[in-house]
């Protein structure tokens, strides 16, 4: 069994790595929101501390009572995300992308904040809250675009509309999972950040890349079940601190070689 390094020149040695990476793959989560003011669900100050996960975010639960889903989680999550800007933790992200050395992010996430600090390539594993879906007949719409006054609001149709986003118990959209389990058998680096490494089969895309000879490098203030599993390094701390650190040590890498 490996362990991760969490020494303190840990940036130093992640960047290192990046600089040489031909193909390098983060995968996100929860965490590296939670300086955007978006609570993760797990942890200090989550979700799950107030509300039971399975009486509100299964999708029994969205099918059998959509209101009470809609007052308990889905209204005040959108408030949140409507308020919710780009850290330096996702412009870091971008930043990688524009040095040639970032090529996909796969997110947990349904905020849309990578897309929003300018990444391109990015694979939203969870679907997302920027779209509504009714619940009768899929149409789909922009969540600007529905009227909010009603909860829980309706299609043209009739139906009710939820979010295009995955609740426990659903699948993950085929497309996404191929797209992201092909990204992580590809990468020689990914990087984790802002993840529990909890949910399934998110927890398993890391698996992939490392039964691939990908080196797994880990940002959270926290070790994850992933920590003495399969990384090799974990820079302890927020994603909005460590990755603008990683982005400078990495400039300073590709100045001197
Ligand atoms: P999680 O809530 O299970 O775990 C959050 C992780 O982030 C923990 O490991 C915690 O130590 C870490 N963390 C806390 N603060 C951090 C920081 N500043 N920088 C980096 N890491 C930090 O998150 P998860 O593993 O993504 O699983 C939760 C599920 O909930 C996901 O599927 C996601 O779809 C959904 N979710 C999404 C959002 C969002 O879109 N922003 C918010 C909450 C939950």
């Amino acid at each position: 069994m490996q362990k991760a390094s969490i020494m303190p020149d840990s940036i130093e040695q992640a960047a290192k790595l990046l600089a040489h990476a031909k193909t390098v793959v983060a995968l996100t989560g929860a965490g590296i929101s939670v300086e955007s003011g978006i609570p993760p669900f797990r942890g200090k100050g989550g979700l799950w501390e107030k509300i039971d996960p399975m009486t509100v975010a299964h999708i029994d639960a969205l099918e059998n009572n959509p209101e009470r889903v809609w007052n308990v989680l889905i209204k005040d999550m959108k408030i949140k995300l409507d308020n919710a800007k780009p850290n330096p933790g996702h412009t870091g992200l971008f930043e990688l992308e524009r040095l040639g050395i970032l090529n996909t992010v796969i997110t947990q996430n349904v905020d849309g904040l990578h897309q929003r600090a300018g990444n391109r390539d990015v694979i939203e594993f969870h679907g997302t809250f920027a779209r509504q879906r009714c619940m009768d007949c899929d149409k789909c719409m922009d969540t600007s675009q529905v009227d909010l006054s009603t909860i829980p609001p309706v299609c043209t149709c009739g139906g009710i509309l939820r979010p295009d986003a995955v609740f426990f118990g659903e699948m993950i959209p085929h497309e996404a999972l191929i797209n992201a389990q092909r990204a992580a058998a590809a990468c020689d680096i990914m990087l984790v950040v802002g993840t529990s490494a909890m949910v399934q089969p998110a927890a398993t895309i890391p698996f992939i890349a490392r039964d691939n000879n990908a080196v797994v490098i880990e940002i959270n203030p926290e070790p994850t079940p992933l920590t003495s599993r399969i990384s090799t390094l974990l820079l302890m701390g927020g994603a909005g601190t460590m990755i603008p650190r990683l982005v400078q040590q990495i400039r300073n890498q590709l100045e001197t070689t």
